[in-house]
């Protein structure tokens, strides 16, 4: 599946997201030195009822401004997201109050996190949090607006996102390739001055609420010391990057048969080759890639375009794999209520996404469904944030969310794990599942897709977390962001890349100022997930042919998992579902085994790493 971030419509994302404007510190004259636990409690539970207010609020003018685009819903929308961030910043600095006061342990939790889920914080000098809201709607705009004009004389034939994505996608010209590649990098240098004072007055919001700095502020929140945190990540990339490496040697040696010595035999590989304005998914080279003999003897798009279901029996089908693990069904209004294809009569944001409206039972996703293979696997993975949704409705609303942010889109993509052969005939799309001769091809395209995002999943934030840390200087922003994409993904850029460029504002999520390491998180937890309720539900098949379909006692421990929304630390939620409290990227090299195999074989002679 591709990578499509999507949002789910949670009271703590929804805070977290976009910026906050100049609210100060005090609030409503609430206690200090002589705060009792009662006080704290009160206060916690005049928040969890603001919350959930302004929650419902906030989904209803989103939910309104993407199924039908205007000028009024947009401005409506912005309204009530500037109200939620606004009384999330006031929340978060009252909770400071009752930071000396005993309280029992949930209620400790509750009061932490409305300061941890925090995304930025303006600082509290009027003037100063106008700068820095500013700044960050003008980053948002020159990265939305983002074109590529390579005749300035012709505005009309610039080229944007979609145009780029594609050309990155399908061309197979270098130079075409180099050209468009740069073209898409001339959009961030203007944003490098405002990115250096973002910085600085986001670093002195956090400062306000207590954190070392924004990027100390962000790794708070994994129920751990900040710098563990950044070492754990280290931990478990170093237990993937072996297969990583065999991974970019071998797709290196391809490159290199088809491009020449622009590919060098042993460095890095040119960003632009692989398929992707950020070579953080390669499955659109998988053409160059492809295993002989590896074609898997079936093709779900072909069978999908020749049965035609409805939308509404894609929904189905998808609906039928969680209520065979035992979920109950959805509701009426999900039904009624959902977009699940495009409508004929007005603009939509067609982006697949999962909401959840009143926080209770109104959970909704808004797609626009074709009957194509990936939309068919997109399908799976909403619906597990829906039930996510659910399971963890019964928690007071701070809590209403996943056990960490990676959680929610890992869950989606396990069950998509699911989606095998053998799942495809037990539903009846499928006749025969092919024999295992033809999965390294599958294997492939998933590792193309998913094995490949791991560094830059990594990278993102290491550059981010240094940068808000001061260790990197604007001075070095450029240079820095290079040297982290050459130590974790082994790519280089196509041609020099001095300080004149800011090539890390070419990434969507960082002028959004969205976190990014929840994404590595995601890819890590979704296969310890898969193979723990693999083995719960009893497959004796290798890993990358189980699927949890119909296994009662899988769902019941997802169950348990999801329900527990985010009351408890995530290494709990995650060891009530796989019985180990550490991540584990071990179950990612369980899965590709196969190709790990046929990988050691294929790349014998060849130089590993860069
Ligand atoms: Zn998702």
């Amino acid at each position: 599946m591709k990578r499509v971030a999507v949002c789910t419509a949670l009271v703590v994302a929804v805070i977290a997201a976009g910026a906050c404007s100049g609210t100060t510190g005090g609030g409503s004259g609430g206690p200090t030195s002589t705060a009792t636990p009662a006080d704290a409690k009160k206060f916690m539970d005049t928040v969890n009822e603001a919350l959930g207010k302004l929650d419902i609020e906030q989904n209803q003018a989103g939910w309104i401004a993407e199924n039908f685009i205007t000028d009024d819903t947009e401005a409506i929308n912005a309204k009530v997201t500037q109200e939620v961030t606004d009384a999330a910043v006031r929340f978060a600095k009252e909770s400071t109050k009752y930071e000396k006061v005993e309280v029992p342990a949930d209620l400790r939790r509750q009061l932490n996190l409305l300061k941890l889920s925090l995304v930025m914080v303006t600082p509290s000098d009027p003037k100063e949090a106008e700068e820095l809201t500013q700044i960050t709607s003008r980053m948002d705009g020159m990265y939305g607006k983002g074109k590529w004009c390579p005749d300035p004389a012709k505005p009309d034939a610039c080229h944007n996102i979609d145009d780029i994505t594609k050309t990155l996608a399908s061309s197979r010209n270098e130079a075409e390739l180099r050209r468009t590649w740069e073209g898409w990098h001339t959009i961030s240098p203007p944003m490098r001055k405002d990115y250096a004072r973002f910085v600085e007055l986001s670093n002195k919001g956090a400062r306000e609420l207590g954190f070392a700095d924004t990027g100390a502020m962000w790794r708070s929140k994994y129920d751990m010391p900040p710098d563990d945190y950044s070492k754990e990540l280290d931990r478990v990339w170093d237990q993937v990057r072996p297969l990583y490496l065999e991974l970019h040697a071998y797709v290196r040696s391809r490159l290199r048969a088809k491009y020449g010595d622009i590919v060098p035999e042993k460095g890095p590989i040119p960003a632009h080759l692989l398929g992707n304005i950020w070579a953080q998914d390669w499955s659109n080279i998988y053409n160059l890639a492809a295993p002989e003999g590896a074609d898997p003897g079936y093709s779900l798009d072909d069978i999908l375009k020749k049965r035609q279901p409805s939308a509404t029996d894609m929904v189905r089908m998808g609906e039928r794999f969680y209520t065979s693990l035992g979920f109950d069904p959805l509701p009426k209004t999900f039904w009624e209520r959902s977009l699940f294809v495009r409508p004929r009569d007005r603009e939509v944001v067609c982006h697949a996404s999962a909401w959840d409206i009143d926080m209770e039972a109104d959970v909704r996703i808004k797609v626009c469904l074709t009957p194509t293979a990936e939309d068919f696997t997109t399908i799976h993975h909403e619906l597990g944030h829906n039930f996510y949704q659910r399971a963890y409705k019964s928690q007071p609303m701070i809590f209403r969310d996943s056990a960490n942010d990676g959680f929610h889109e890992a869950i989606g993509d396990t069950i998509a794990l699911s989606v095998t052969p053998e799942y495809l005939v037990k539903i009846g799309l499928l006749d025969k599942a092919p024999d295992a001769s033809r999965d390294i091809g599958l294997l492939m395209t998933r590792a193309l897709e998913k094995v490949s995002f791991l560094p830059f999943g990594l990278l993102i934030d290491q550059w981010r977390w240094k940068v808000f840390s001061g260790e990197i200087k604007p001075e070095d922003y450029n240079k820095a962001w290079w040297d982290l994409r050459l130590k974790y993904q082994g790519v280089a850029p196509p041609t020099p890349r001095g300080e004149e460029f800011f090539d890390p504002g070419a990434k969507y999520h960082v002028p959004d100022n969205t976190p990014y390491s929840r994404y590595f998180l995601a890819e890590i937890l979704q296969f310890q997930f898969h193979r723990a309720l693999s083995k719960i539900a009893g497959c004796t098949t290798p890993l990358h042919r189980c699927s949890i379909y119909e296994s009662k006692e899988a769902g019941q421990r997802l169950n348990a998992m999801l329900s527990m929304g985010l009351s408890r630390p995530w290494p709990e939620a995650l060891e009530a579902l796989t019985g180990s409290r550490q991540m584990d990227a071990s179950a990612i090299l369980d899965y590709f085994a196969p190709l790990k195999t046929w990988l050691d074989e294929h790349t014998k002679g060849l130089p590993i790493g860069w």
